[in-house]
């Protein structure tokens, strides 16, 4: 009986919070619709921060419509970079550390995000969907069981010709209709908001340029995520080794005894890693480790293999490069007149190192989920995010959910309510900030 009145009582409140919060001017889903327009695809291997000059297309619109809803000390750096900072609305703000949020406005190189063509499925009654503009692009229901929990939703994906962009132009659509909400409800009481939006998320590179101190947050939250209630305060620690294999060239017909072809060895190396190396990206999930050898250059004088090296644990390393040393090892033996280098470089470190000394960031995201319906769940990310980045330079930044799925490729989607539930968390974080200060 008890049970029951607790569970009526929060009921009744949480209705009654829910009755008292007016809309926002314009759904997160309307405003994710016009930035899905915009093409931000990113690029591969340039030297400038934008990698594309697009990027800037979408950078000067959000900073437009930040200025529109009032938040104040907006700017589009150089680097497409878009600040804004929304002014606490508490007597005393300074009370409350700064939060940031951030949402990154470029889309994958992988798929093009030009001319997205938007298709909705209004109130989805279960099974798989299929994309319009390309009948093999399926959207299935044994591969996405997160369907079952859409029954009634608009569900909204791409025609099938190319990705939707949910990653992560829903960030920047939960972010500013939070502000939205923000700004029609002083009643919700919050601290100083520091807002950005980043390009070159999908490519590296842009975080480098990202202004911490001008920025102000304390502590920050990338809103980057898949499914309604994944939080993640937890990456892959990440190296990158370098085998070179060093030969010797010469004029083919006058070669004898003399040319040393380096691809030989290179090639015998990678030879060895399926047998030798059983932690592999396609043989792992979870918390577990990998090696990947993911790009090489082929010639005779010099052959080069780059190797990914993941793992959870910074101490991983270790054994993890122990095990490329051993196959270097083993090919050097075979291949003894080929000079064989290895190398290694750290990429960025597991964000749990440093989020465990502050476990109030991930609390009250949980927290936060829940008052806005959701289930939440930790999970790790076997990547890395800005985030990572970020809180390695000093900005603690775990990452937060958008609702969407099937993130880089054509059978992305997200829904109406994973947009507005995962807004309705961000609206509950800051309250949560702002009561806990109390
Ligand atoms: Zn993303």
């Amino acid at each position: 009986m008890k049970v029951i009145t607790a569970v009526v009582c929060t009921l009744v409140l949480s209705l009654s919070l829910f009755a008292q919060v007016k809309p926002p001017t314009e759904s997160a889903m309307d405003r994710f619709l016009r930035y899905v327009k915009i093409d931000t695809q990113s690029a591969e291997d340039q030297n400038t921060v934008p990698s594309t000059k697009k990027q800037f297309d979408l950078a000067n619109l959000l900073a437009k419509e930040l200025k529109d809803l009032g938040v104040e000390n907006v700017r589009v750096s150089e680097f497409a970079i878009v600040y804004g900072m929304v002014p606490g609305n508490l007597a005393d703000n300074s009370k409350v550390p700064t939060i940031g949020f951030i949402g990154h406005m470029d889309t994958s190189p992988a798929v093009s995000g030009a001319n997205v063509k938007v298709n909705i499925v209004k109130n989805y009654q279960g099974g798989d969907i299929v994309l319009p503009a390309d009948k093999m692009q399926v959207i299935t229901v044994a591969q996405n069981p997160d369907l079952k929990n859409l029954i009634g939703d608009d569900i909204i994906t791409a025609d099938g010709t190319t990705l939707l962009g949910s990653d992560d132009k829903s960030g920047c659509a939960e972010i500013m209709t939070m502000i939205d909400i923000l700004g029609n409800n002083p009643q919700i009481k919050h601290g100083n908001i520091a807002i950005a939006f980043t390009p070159d998320e999908e490519v590296g590179g842009g975080i480098d340029k990202f202004d911490i101190e001008h920025w102000g947050a304390k502590f920050a939250y990338t809103v980057d995520g898949e499914q309604l209630g994944d939080i993640s305060n937890e990456t892959f620690s990440a190296r990158t080794a370098t085998v070179t294999f060093h030969g010797k060239s010469t004029h083919p017909g006058t070669a004898k005894g003399i040319l040393i072809n380096s691809m030989y060895a290179a090639g015998d190396f990678l030879a060895r890693f399926p047998t030798e190396i059983p932690n592999r990206p396609e043989t792992t999930e979870g918390r577990e480790n990998y090696i990947h050898p993911y790009v090489g250059t082929l010639d005779i004088e010099t052959s080069v293999v780059k190797i990914l090296l993941r793992d959870f644990d910074i101490n991983g390393f270790v054994t993890l490069e122990q095990r490329v040393k051993d196959l270097v090892a083993e090919t050097q033996k075979k291949y003894p007149s080929v000079k064989i280098d290895y190398e290694s470089k750290l990429g960025y470190l597991n964000m749990k190192e440093v989020l465990k000394d502050y476990p109030q960031l991930t609390d009250y995201a949980v927290e936060a989920a829940k008052r806005a319906g959701i289930t939440p769940e930790i999970r790790p990310i076997r990547g890395g995010t800005d985030g990572s980045n970020l809180t390695a330079r000093g900005l603690p930044t775990p990452n937060l959910f958008t609702g969407g799925h099937n993130f880089h490729g054509k059978l992305e989607f997200n829904s109406r309510k994973g947009l507005e539930k995962s807004t309705a968390t961000l609206v509950n974080l800051v309250q949560i900030f702002a009561e806990k200060a109390k």
